[in-house]
């Protein structure tokens, strides 16, 4: 039988790939380690019960399922492009370590999300996952988890993402805040530390964000103009 090539079935395969790879290495010369790739879901479901996730694992008195989910946005993940999470969530609650791991493609670096914290928490039909910290490698992603996956961790190039430059640093000296309203977690670089404290910095720092505005503002402009003129003359 033929499912039919979709669209959509090379989008992510990157992110598999490395997720599979480090599972390989995890596994690699451990008799009592086992992970299976379950089936796709997307071609999956139409024939069977699509599968829980993309990995389950095994191990001495340890299980649980691994979700890869690509996407180009830097830090936010649709709800909807994770449809297995209720039944993750229920092997979570059986004892498994249930994980979401999230390639960000455009910038080239992972999160992890325990199931149980995508629970609680999104918006307006995603999650925003500034509080969570990036990592290089899905390697690192899956090693920073804790003992199951540290031999993953070969080597700390931690990085985390600064709410207030949005930028990727690595990670040290960072704050953590929690927003007043919404209780999101940020960071906070130490550059932007040093912003806050000193007025002439910041003095700079707000003239250089009235600039940046000033060619978003020219460049949404240009983008409403052009949209605006296709669909007078469609093509
Ligand atoms: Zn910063």
């Amino acid at each position: 039988m033929t499912f039919g090539k979709s669209r959509f079935a090379d989008r992510g395969k990157q992110a598999e790939d490395a997720v599979s790879e480090a599972l390989a290495r995890w596994a690699q010369d451990r008799p009592d380690r086992e992970f299976t790739r379950l089936l796709d879901t997307r071609a999956a479901g139409r024939v069977v019960k699509s599968a829980a996730a993309d990995y389950e694992f095994f191990t001495v008195g340890q299980h649980g399922l691994i979700e890869v989910k690509q996407t180009e946005h830097e830090y936010r993940l649709e709800r909807s492009k994770v449809p297995q999470l209720p039944r993750m969530r229920k092997r979570e609650l059986a004892g498994g370590l249930c994980l979401v791991l999230v390639y960000h493609s455009t910038l080239d670096l992972w999160r992890v999300m325990h199931v149980r914290d995508l629970m609680t928490f999104g918006d307006k039909g995603s999650w925003n996952l500034t509080g969570h910290l990036t990592y290089r490698s899905a390697a690192e992603a899956l090693g920073s988890t804790g003992d199951l996956f540290s031999s993953l961790l070969e080597t700390q190039s931690r990085l985390v993402y600064c709410h207030y430059c949005r930028k990727h640093k690595p990670g040290e000296g960072f704050i953590r805040l929690r927003h007043p309203t919404n209780s999101t977690v940020r960071f906070r670089c130490p550059t932007c530390q040093e912003v806050r404290t000193d007025p002439e910095a910041r003095a700079k720092r707000e003239r250089h964000d009235v600039e940046v505005r000033k060619g978003q503002q020219a460049t949404r402009t240009l983008l409403a103009a052009e949209a605006k003129e296709r669909k007078r003359k469609p093509t």
